[in-house]
């Protein structure tokens, strides 16, 4: 049960209400809302299931289109996943991301394998990927003990294109269904882990936050019962709120408006 209370700090979901899909034009008024609320010192930041973008890259394309955001702001998906390979000593693994990024992989210090055991196999969101390379991975998982490290779960997507694709979320339960012996681990969004991380970097209370998302499924739920407010924007994945009958209505989010400019930066209003 939630407290009455006031917003003092916000964890913003990037694709869907900064910007609407992997093109990066921002929402119609999210660059003067995002600047407004920094002008009043207010925290906040990025809670991102982003696996398409370097992080540098990533920060770059906001900042290139207007908005007050630096790598600080960023919690990131893929981020949390190469801390929790690196603790682990899962240097070998198999990437079936994006393949942009394998080389940003390599950088990082992991050994990126296509047809050798490995130590655990990621999934990212990849709009490119193959039943082939799901296949390939059937080895690793089912005789060798592979980890499955899911970057997040969400089901699809809107790619460049602005088309709906399957995520990566819809990949695992493929994957997770064969029963490997490995570990299966989600650490982006809707895992609590990342949400625990940005309410660090802000430095609240989960009653003091509110959280602004597209996706109501995939990413307030989670919020919702770790205590903190939710507002679910229709200004990507989901035109209107219908979406909403899929959820039993504990879990149905505190606001829902049509764009992130909706709702009030400038009071610590009491949702
Ligand atoms: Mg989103």
């Amino acid at each position: 049960m939630k407290r009455p209370g006031s917003v003092k700090a916000y964890l913003i979901d990037i694709e869907g209400v900064l910007v609407r899909d992997k093109r990066y034009q921002p929402v119609p008024g999210a660059v003067d809302w995002l600047t407004s609320l920094a002008a009043t010192g207010r925290p906040y930041c990025l809670v991102s299931n982003n696996t398409t973008h370097r992080p540098g890259d990533l920060i770059g394309d906001l900042v290139r289109v207007g908005f007050p955001v630096t790598e600080s702001h960023l919690v990131g998906a893929l981020g949390l996943g190469m801390r929790w390979l690196r603790e682990r000593n899962r240097e070998k693994i198999r990437w079936l991301g994006t393949p942009g990024l394998e080389d940003y992989w390599r950088e990082e210090g992991f050994e990126t394998v296509t047809d050798r055991s490995c130590d655990a196999v990621v999934l990212g969101a990849n709009s490119e990927l193959e039943i082939s390379a799901l296949d390939g991975v059937l080895g690793p998982v089912l005789d060798e003990g592979a980890d499955l490290l899911c970057l997040h779960r969400n089901l699809f997507y809107l790619d460049e294109a602005g088309r709906r694709r399957l995520g990566p979320g819809a990949w695992a339960a493929a994957l997770e269904a064969l029963g490997g012996a490995g570990q299966v681990v989600t650490v982006g969004k809707p895992s609590e882990g990342i949400y625990l991380e940005g309410l660090k970097r802000v430095g609240v209370a989960p009653d003091e936050a509110l959280f602004i998302s597209d996706d109501p499924i995939s990413d307030l739920v989670t919020a919702g019962r770790l205590g903190m407010r939710t507002a679910f924007v229709l200004s990507g994945k989901y035109p209107d709120h219908g979406v909403l009958a899929r959820l039993e209505e504990i879990d149905w989010p505190d606001i829902v408006c049509s764009r992130m400019s909706d709702l009030d930066n400038q009071e610590e209003e009491t949702v």
